[in-house]
């Protein structure tokens, strides 16, 4: 009876880790499933940029159903101009961004870029038409010059060079041992927030999309170090179609509209003026704000 015994019970760790492993897979299926859902049509075409003027229409989208993020939410940018988005955390402000670049399709409505609609268009020739700066930049356990390069194969030490000034890191790399050979990420130099984020501009600058989404920092970067990056995402977004997830109003200013998202709704719109003399969820955004700017 114990002979029996220990090997069940043997038996039982094995199933246990089988039902485990089982599990991952359906985990990893569940996965591709979504992957999936985003593939490319049968008879995708190649996006055609004109201006890379975006557009929702109705857009709605839950990443599971039983809890819908966006409702029916409706904006345009124009080719060349600036959106932002702000609101409250969880609001869906970064869902909007990965819409945007086709991570997930829309349950209703419809997106599109100079009247293309995301779904008809090849995913690659989308991707390479926007440019992200995220909120936190995952760096690859490659160089510097690699990580700069990265989607841009082709591009010469030259252009890294001249993208790494435009976004003010040359200094630093030209500073360390290896220049951009250096090893960075996990494995290699450890980059702080700030740094990170501006080898993401520098790798944007690099690719040179028509349209950019940047998601600002959360993250507390020093008020120093936040306006510069500030100073190089505006550079940056010059003449291009750019939609700004914004934490701080003072990026916001200049935004030709600024959608205020509660809850995944657009419960206010207009520029920095106009959502100031409403008097409502912004101008009271912006009061807390400038205070704790004071303060
Ligand atoms: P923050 O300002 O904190 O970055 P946000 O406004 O950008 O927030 P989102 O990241 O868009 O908010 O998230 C909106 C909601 O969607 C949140 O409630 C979040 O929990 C949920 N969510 C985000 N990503 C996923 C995901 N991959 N699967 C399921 N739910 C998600």
């Amino acid at each position: 009876m114990i002979q029996l015994y220990i090997p069940l019970n043997f038996l039982g760790v094995i199933y246990r880790e089988i039902k485990q492993s089982l599990t991952d897979l359906d985990k990893m299926f569940g996965l591709l499933e979504r992957e999936r859902e985003v593939a490319d049509a049968p008879d995708a075409k190649v996006l055609q940029v004109q201006g890379a003027a975006v557009r929702f229409e109705h857009v709605s989208f839950a990443y599971d159903k039983a809890r819908p993020i966006l409702h029916d939410v409706s904006f345009e940018i124009p080719a060349g101009k600036k959106v932002a988005v702000v609101g409250p955390s969880g609001s869906g402000k970064s869902t909007l961004a990965r819409l945007l670049f086709r991570f997930y399709d829309i349950d209703s409505g419809r997106i599109s870029i100079d009247g293309q609609e995301l779904r008809s268009l090849t995913q690659s020739s989308l991707r390479r038409a926007i440019g992200i700066v995220p909120q936190d930049t995952v760096l690859f356990n490659d160089t510097v010059a690699y990580n700069i390069a990265y989607g841009q194969p082709g591009a010469t030490q030259a252009q890294v060079e001249a993208a790494a000034r435009a976004a003010h890191i040359h200094g630093f790399i030209a500073a360390t041992p290896k220049g951009y050979e250096t090893m960075v990420g996990e494995r290699g130099l450890k980059l702080s927030g700030g740094e990170k984020q501006r080898v993401a501009i520098a790798r944007t600058l690099l690719k040179n999309p028509p349209l950019m989404i940047f998601d600002e920092a959360t993250s507390a970067l020093d008020s120093s170090n936040e306006r510069a990056i500030q100073a190089e995402l505006d550079a940056a977004g010059q003449n291009k179609t750019v939609l700004v997830i914004a934490h701080r109003l003072s990026t916001v200013v200049d935004a030709h509209e600024i959608l205020v998202l509660e809850a995944g709704r657009i419960v206010e719109r207009g520029d920095h003026e106009a959502l100031l003399a409403r008097q409502g969820v912004y101008a009271r955004m912006w009061r807390l704000q400038q205070s704790g700017a004071a303060g």
